[in-house]
């Protein structure tokens, strides 16, 4: 029997906002070419005074940039955002007076400011008013929800400086996830959750990857930013979001609406919305899929072709389909898992110290220690995947997985 739905009635964007996106191809990262794009995209997409309500009549708008601040990595490695499409989106505003931005995200590993540093996005603060913050205070913002009757989750902790930005731009960049197959739009957002509570986040939602995509959900719609971006000129296929490989995508997607452009780009990249547990959730909590529209300069369709996922797609589906009450022993069995690979570990800790449910630690054994799992308390987060610098982690499909290939 079907699992009933955690949720009675969610007001979409779609609701209030047309669901339309735009998309253009884009072969390198050349600003000219970035800002030529975004101008467009915004134009037709309604144009920067209906995107962006009464921002020529701001005296001093402030514009929070919200890229995807994994990790400290050159953009060769498509692990962040990359910077030229911050400054593209930087220039759309500049001849605003009084104009200024904040960058600001937490990443998995070290702060923002030495991730951005590393990522190349410091000659922004020299060449704009630009300054970058890390998000790391933790102080609660239960009252961010429009409707606290449909959330559940009442007290996210979410950056509470968010509140002094007259806009937030969200620039994601397209990356696959072992748990939620895909990092796009809704998923960027969670950096918005400082540091440490992440984890507890993670923890709160326990194996139920429904719920955190719930969670994930609702954060989005409290936070709603103005414009979301894709990054997907140069992606990440295969072992993401921090691990995988650098694969050249060439496009650039965009639009007022998240689920819309998660969903086009989604399906550019042969991913479908069963495999998806944000989108799926977001179906199954109301949001029509129908009206999403993708715009095109030429009305062509971008198709990516064997878009190497985290994870077996038909096994993110069934994923989901394992009650949370099944007894722990057979979803560890049924289930894929982190294991570590010893010859690439060089026990940093990194993992141990992140892992939300204490399942990791490192061996008593002082001649050949090693970092080890406890599989049973392990929730299936893969944030230690996702972060460990050495992509010392990886998925290893449980018979579920090997059933459905
Ligand atoms: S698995 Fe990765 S993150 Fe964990 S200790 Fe080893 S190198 Fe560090
Ligand atoms: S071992 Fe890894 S996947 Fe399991 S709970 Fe810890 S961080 Fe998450």
């Amino acid at each position: 029997m079907p699992r009933p739905p955690v949720y009675d009635t969610v007001m979409f964007p779609s609701q209030t906002i047309d669901s339309r996106f735009y998309y253009h191809p884009c072969d390198q990262y050349r600003l000219s070419t970035l800002v030529d794009i975004l101008s467009t995209g915004v134009r037709v997409l309604g144009g920067r005074a209906r995107l962006f309500p009464r921002i020529s009549d701001h005296p001093h708008p402030r514009i929070l940039l919200k890229p995807n601040l994994l990790k400290g990595a050159s953009w060769e490695r498509a692990v962040n955002t990359h910077p030229l499409l911050l400054e593209a989106v930087i220039r759309l505003f500049l001849d605003l007076p009084g104009v200024s931005f904040t960058i600001a995200d937490s990443p998995g590993i070290g702060n923002c400011r030495s991730a951005a540093r590393v990522a190349g996005y410091r000659y922004l603060t020299d060449k704009y008013p630009v300054v970058i913050r890390n998000i790391s205070d933790h102080r609660r913002m239960g009252d961010l929800f429009p409707s606290s009757e449909n959330s559940i989750f009442r007290n996210l902790p979410v950056w509470s400086y968010i509140t002094g930005y007259d806009f937030i731009i969200n620039l994601a960049k397209l990356k696959t996830h072992g748990q939620l197959g895909m990092t796009l739009c809704v998923k960027n957002l969670f950096g918005l959750v400082p540091g440490t509570l992440k984890a507890a986040q993670h923890f709160h939602c326990g194996t139920d990857h429904q719920r955190f995509s719930r969670m994930l959900i609702d954060l989005c719609l409290a936070v709603s930013p103005s414009f979301h971006i894709i990054d997907a000129v140069l992606s990440m296929e295969g072992n993401g979001p921090g691990s995988g490989t650098p694969r050249q995508t060439g496009f650039v997607a965009m639009g007022r609406d998240p689920f819309a452009v998660d969903l086009g780009v989604s399906r550019m990249t042969g991913f479908r919305i069963p495999d998806l547990p944000v989108l799926k959730t977001a179906r199954e909590m109301g949001y029509p899929f129908s009206r999403v529209r993708g715009l095109h300069p030429e009305d062509k369709s971008v198709s990516i072709r064997n878009f190497q996922p985290a994870r077996p797609r038909a096994l993110m589906r069934l994923t989901g389909l394992i009650p949370p009450w099944l007894n722990k022993t057979l979803r560890h069995i049924l289930t894929d898992k982190p294991v570590i690979r010893h010859d690439r570990c060089n026990r940093c800790l990194l993992c141990v110290r992140h892992c939300a449910a204490g399942a990791m630690s490192l061996s008593a054994d002082s001649l050949h220690p090693r970092v080890l799992i406890q599989h049973k308390k392990c929730i299936k987060c893969y944030c230690c995947q996702e972060l460990c610098p050495r992509g010392a982690i990886r998925i290893r499909p449980g018979i579920l997985s090997v059933l459905s290939r």
